[in-house]
This record gives C-alpha cells, structure tokens and sequence, in this order.
C-alpha cells in the first residue's frame, strides 16, 4: 500500500475540485461516472472503485460505475437499504471500513462483481444535504486494509463528488415523455407616459438605465416564436446545433472565470450541471432527432428544453425541480447562440433596471454575472438575506407596488433612487441632472471617509473597537479601506445559498483561508451556518415548515445534521490553523444545553483534526449570538461558558416583539427602542461585564445613530457594521463621554412607552 499522507490527499482534492476538466474530458454522464471512479481508485491506490447509485423511488441501490470489477456488472448489481455492506453505509449514513469484507456478518456475495480476491472494503455515503445520493466504494487485497487518513480522504473526496454525481444520477435517470403542450402567450404590454413610483428602499444607490422585465420562462417564450415563425428559420444540420453547443460550452468556461472574480466564494462548479447537460446524450440526442425529422434548430432545442423542464418541475423532489432552472438557463444561452447572439427574448440585462416579481439565490448570480445596474423588486417576496445580498454586491434596489409599475414596459429609462425608495419611470432631464449631481457628490463623501481614524476613541478618550460585517469576499476591500479593526461578523451563508448546493470542506475551506489572509493579523469572527427561517436552502431541509422562522433552523439544524456541522467547523479550523485571532460564534443559540451541544461538538473537531494531521490545532475563542429572548434571563449562566457575546439585533427585536423582520406590513411594529428591547439588552451586557467577557452588536442596530450613543452608555465597547457605515459610526462615537452617554442610556431606559423613548432619541451626536 502507498504511504499517503493527509497532504497528499487533500493536495488530490485541488484536482478533483476540477470538475468541470473531468466532465469536459469526458465523451458523456456515463463517461464522466468511469473517469471519477479510475481516479479515486488510482489515487487511493486501490484495485478496485464503484459508484452505487440510490433511487428515491424504488429505494434501490445499482452500481452504476465500477473500476475493478467486471464491467457486466455494471446496472446488475443491485441492493436494497441495508443489504449488504453498501447498504449497510446507506441505512447508517457513515463509512463502513473492514479489513476482511467477506467474514462481516453483512457481507452479500455478487458471483456477477468478480470481488472475491479483494477483502479489504470502504464504503463511504455520498450525500448533498439530506439527499441520500450513493455510495463511493473502494476495495483492496485484505492485507492492505483502510486506515484512518484514507477514510478521512474518502470523505472529503465524496463530499467534493458529491452535487456532480448526483445531478449525473438525475440526468441518467431521465426520459423524455411526449410532447407537453404549448404555452400561452404573455400579453402584450403597453407604454406609457413618464411617471413617478414611490416604494421601499431594499439597498441604497442611484442608477438609471432602461428597464427590463426579469423573465421567469424565457425559454417557453423563445418556443412561441420559434413557433411563430416556423418555415422562416432556414436550414438547419447537426453542424450549426455543434457550434452553438460549441459556444455555449467556451461561455460557461468564460462564467465561471468571470464569477471567479466577483463572488470567489461561489464560483468553483457553479455551472456544472449546464455542462452535464451538454454531456448528456439523451438530451442533445433529442435534439438532432427532431432536426433530422424537419424541424428547425431553434425549434428542436426550445422543445427538447421545454419536455425536461415540464419533467423536472413535475418532479417531487425539491433538488429534481431545483434543475429546470438550470435547463432554462442552458437552453436560452443555446438558442441565443444559434440565434446569432441575439435571445429575442431580452435577456441582455447589463447597465438595466431589472424589474422582477421574485428573486431567488440563484438570479443574484445572473444579476451579477450580468451587470445589472438596479433593481425593481415588485410585491413582496424579499427575503432579509436576499436584501443583504444585494447590498453586499453594492446594488441599488427597491421593493414597489405591482399596480403602480404595470405601466412600466422594457426599454423605458428608469431612474432609481435607492436610498430614498424612489423610481423615476421616463424621468425628465432636470431630474437626471438633479441626481447625477447628488450621485457625484455621494463619491465624493465616500472619498471622505478615507480620512477615518485608525482608532476609534470617544471624547473622553475610551475606546471603541469598530469592526466589520461582511457577508462577501468582495466587501473586504472596502472594510479595510475603511480601517474596519476586524471582521465581527461573517455571514457563512452566502455559498450555501447561491449555489443551491452544499459546498464542500474543501471549498469551505478555500473561502475561511481567502478571507483570514486577507484580514492578516485582525480579529475575525465567523459564524456559523445561519441556514433557514428566510434563508431556506431546500437540500438541507427535508420538507416545508408552517412556521420556518421558528422552525428547524441555524444551529438547530446544524445540531441535526451532525455531518455538515462538522465540515464547516474543520473547514474553518483549517482555516485557522497558526491564526491567533480567529474566533467562532454558534447563531440563534436559545438554550445553554444547546450551546454546550455546539460547543462539545467543535472541541471534537479540534481534537479529531489535530489527532488527523498530526500537528496542533489553534483554538479559536467559541461564543455565541444573542438573538433570543431566552438568553436574557439567563445572560449570566451563558457568559461562564461562552468565551464572547455577539448581539444580533435584528433577530433579538424579531423574537422579542414578535413581528417579522422581512415583512412590511408589520414594519411599526418593529421597533428597535421597545422598552423591553432596549432593558433586555441591558441585562445580557450587565451579565457579560460581570463574568468579564466581551459583548459586542452586530445586528443593524449598531449602524444607527440613535442607539449608538445608547450601546455606549450601557457599556458596550465594540460594534459591528456594514463597512459603508464605518464613517458615520465613527464620528457619532467621537462625540461622547462615557458619562453622557451613560445619562441618555439611562434616560432611554426610565421610560416605559416607546412613544415617550421616541421624544429622547437624538438622530445625530451632540456637538
Ligand atoms: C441579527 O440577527 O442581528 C444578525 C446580525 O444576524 P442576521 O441578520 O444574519 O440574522
Ligand atoms: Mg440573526
């Protein structure tokens, strides 16, 4: 056996992140399935590797792949959950690694597999989310048996397969019905004179440019017309479907490069299931069959395209539907190309408004691939990290009433004024120049806020510590531009809920090392999953929840998914390892038997991760959120075990007054300086003085200059904010004592009625 090193394998996890190379050297799924297991088998130097794949509908494993065994076995081989050692690591969901396979009471004999001479057996679930996928299997001569590293390195290497594998397994699984029937027509708009709408503002800015409707079924569209104008479309052969293909494929390459650049976190494998639909001979397959019948190649791919889409939307697997947007993508970029570059259907969205009803995770990454210069959010239907999404990628957007934009039609300008909530529909020229001067001079306060101190002191001399919260690699530079003395929150959410999928350790990793590198030497705090409640990422939740905000969510569901938990926990401690400043913080913790839980669990990764590498494991400082009103009361039993307190306000209001913090119908009631509020966060800063652990707010509180002066005046010495509002902040905390701010603490809190606290707020600093 080959003495491979922890490093050796986790240096192989580099290429096998290369997935779109192994994909793209590959003839077809099938192929593709063949290339992974000859490298798996190759790397762990073991005879033999296969792929079982699990089908949801008849709880069946088959071996769908196998390097080593009789490739007759190949869709023979099957077992039920729980049959055999495969099923057994399937019923279990953990490795199952014996020296001698055949004397293990679960062994199953296959005379068709040809395994008799190799003994030694792994076999390692393949899972994204709670999605049961497979399972990766590698077998040796019994003498050679599996040790630890090699388990570990099977783990990291499914874990990295994994969204690959599974969405080769969909595509597999798939089979084309007949004809669905033609969608109907959307009606043709109309437009209108020039117009003023007045909404919310979602994330500040100004941008004007012509507008564009967001189209959800772009593709059912493009089959309208290529229906339209059948006959008209000229010949069409396999050549020119070949070039458009051709073009598609060197575009995705291009994608992925470009994203590389502007959202580094999610970048890696985020079109591979475009890929593998290029790669998939039944979907390409129909497509020439249809051209070879008459029909032109516009036609053939919009219908082909429109079956898978009705198949997956039919699907009752979130993960299955979650692909027809992924199939609506790749067919419009192919009809585009054949089309000559132009879609037809307006889907060039660069320097426009975009006007959208809805916005998942997954358009943010067309909004910014594409360079959308604003957005008009229609309805309701804004998520909080939706919002804070789109604020971290700096545009501009409000959310406007649908009756008020029904005039609106695509290539209207419209001007928008984020910061106040405004949109200007066809905007006279004294407007624009009015906000084109404004515009300039924001610049030129943002230029200002170069000039901020290193340190941040009140009048009287005490020190502030003003830090960050970043939820993008793209918003470090600003935040260390703005002297930012550290990273207080980093939001982790944001790969998981772009991608659809579950990045793995190793891709976790890669981000925690980019942003601790970037950040040198300054204090960074990361949290932890923050996953559901609003920012519900369907494959980590197995069903829908009446109530998700009080739901299976953050560090309950990560409590709930163990393996998960574990990946992002090692990935940071990774990370971390030699960084004296890192620190972790569990979200929404509501009990201290949960904060233990959580906190046990990290201590488990340290000590595994160190026993793994051989080498020491730094120690981040663990602490906890304080979101729920539970905590309060019991601020002061939490602060003996917790290394630090982060108050996250928006929840804290949200579960303290019970309103919905995303909901704008409920808006008055969300109120920042309750009486309760504003005492209870007394209490929890109270509680982590006297235990001597720091307490800092990072919830958006702590931006506001209202209660910036408040938060120092009940002894808070540390915030956390959006880096834009480092600047203001700063001046607002130059312009007190301890002791002034102390009196208007303490005037805030006599008071028992919030409309009374509302005459005592001041909206700046005193002079
Ligand atoms: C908060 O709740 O205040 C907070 C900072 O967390 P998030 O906004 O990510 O829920
Ligand atoms: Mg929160």
């Amino acid at each position: 056996m080959s003495a491979k090193t922890a490093e050796d394998h986790f240096g192989l996890l580099a290429d096998i992140g290369e997935i779109s190379a192994l994909l793209s050297d590959s003839p077809d799924l099938q192929g593709f399935l063949d290339r992974c297991v000859v490298m798996v088998a190759n790397h762990l130097t073991a005879q033999v590797c296969s792929i079982y794949l699990y089908d949801e509908d008849t709880r069946m494993l088959t071996l769908r792949a196998t390097h080593g065994l009789s490739k007759a076995a190949v869709g023979q081989i099957r077992l039920a959950i729980g049959e055999g050692l495969v099923g057994k690591a399937l019923k279990e969901l953990r490795p199952i690694c014996v020296a001698h396979a055949s004397d293990h009471p679960d062994f199953k004999y296959f005379p068709e597999a040809g395994e008799e001479p190799y003994d030694a057996f792994l076999g390692v679930p393949i899972q994204r989310g709670v999605e049961k996928i497979g399972i990766l299997v590698v077998q040796r001569h019994a003498r050679d048996r599996f040790n630890n590293v090699e388990v570990m390195a099977m783990r990291a290497l499914t874990s990295q397969l994994a969204t690959a594998i599974e969405t080769a397994r969909t595509l597999l699984q798939m089979a084309v019905p007949a004809e669905v029937a033609a969608p109907v027509p959307p009606p043709p708009r109309v437009v209108q004179r020039s117009f003023f709408v007045n909404g919310n503002a979602a994330s500040p800015g100004y941008a004007c440019g012509p507008s564009i409707q967001f189209m959800r079924h772009p593709v059912e569209r493009m089959l309208q017309l290529s229906r339209e104008h059948e006959g008209s479309g000229g010949s069409s052969d396999d050549a020119m479907l070949d070039r458009a293909i051709a073009a598609t494929l060197g575009q995705l390459v291009e994608m992925q490069e470009a994203l590389g650049r502007k959202l580094p976190e999610v970048a890696s494998l985020i079109f591979e299931a475009h890929m593998m639909m290029l790669k998939d001979r039944s979907f390409v397959g129909a497509m020439r069959e249809r051209m070879h019948k008459g029909e032109s190649a516009v036609r053939a791919v919009a219908e082909v395209a429109t079956q898978y889409i009705g198949i997956f939307e039919a699907s009752s697997h979130d993960y299955v539907r979650e692909k027809a947007r992924d199939v609506e993508d790749l067919a419009l970029r192919m009809l585009t190309n054949l089309n000559g570059g132009d879609s037809g259907v307006g889907s060039d969205w660069r320097g426009r408004i975009v006007i959208a009803r809805e916005l998942l995770p997954s358009d943010i990454l067309k909004i910014t691939l594409a360079d959308v210069a604003g957005i008009i959010l229609v309805g309701g239907g804004l998520t909080s990290h939706i919002s804070i999404l789109v604020r971290s990628l700096s545009i501009p957007m409000i959310v406007a009433d649908e009756l008020l934009l029904a005039g609106v039609a695509d290539g209207d300008k419209v001007l928008l004024d984020a910061d106040a909530g405004n949109a200007y529909v066809n905007p006279t020229r004294d407007v624009i120049v009015r906000f084109e001067e404004r515009d300039r001079l924001r610049d030129k306060a943002i230029l200002h806020g170069a000039a901020m101190r290193d340190e941040t002191r009140m009048k009287d001399g005490t020190r502030v510590r003003l830090l960050a919260n970043i939820n993008l690699l793209s918003e470090l530079d600003m935040a260390l531009d703005l002297k930012a003395e550290g990273i207080g929150l980093y939001r982790t959410e944001f790969p998981f809920l772009i991608r659809q999928a579950l990045p793995s350790e190793e891709e976790q990793c890669k981000v925690y090392t980019r942003l601790l590198t970037r950040m040198g030497d300054r204090e960074v705090t990361i949290r932890t999953l923050d996953a559901g409640g609003d920012k519900m990422m369907d494959y980590l939740n197995d069903g829908a929840e009446p109530n998700p905000a009080l739901g299976l969510r953050s560090t309950r569901l990560l409590l709930r998914h163990r393996d998960i938990f574990d990946q992002q926990l090692r990935a940071i401690l990774r990370a971390g390892t030699g960084r004296e400043r890192l620190r972790i913080m569990f979200p929404m913790i509501c009990s201290l038997d949960e904060f233990r839980q959580a906190k046990g669990i990290a201590e488990e990764c340290i000590e595994a991760l160190a026993a793994e590498t051989g080498d020491g494991v730094t120690r981040p400082e663990i602490g906890m959120m304080v979101e729920l009103p539970s905590v309060v009361d019991l601020a002061d039993a939490f602060a003996r075990e917790a290394d630090f307190f982060s108050i996250g306000t928006n929840d804290f209001i949200q579960y303290m007054l019970g309103v919905d913090r995303a909901n704008a119908r409920v808006f008055e009631y969300y109120c920042p300086h309750h009486p309760a509020v504003l005492r209870g966060l007394k209490r929890v800063v109270d509680a982590a003085k006297h235990r001597k652990i720091e307490c800092s707010v990072c919830g958006e509180m702590a931006h506001d200059v209202r209660y910036v002066p408040f938060f120092l005046g009940i002894g808070i010495r540390c915030l956390s904010v959006d880096p834009h509002y480092l600047p203001e902040v700063q001046q607002c905390v130059l312009g007190w004592t301890e002791e002034s701010a102390a009196a208007y603490a303490a005037s805030l809190l006599a008071e028992n009625v919030i409309s009374d606290i509302e005459k005592r707020l001041l909206d700046k600093a005193p002079v």
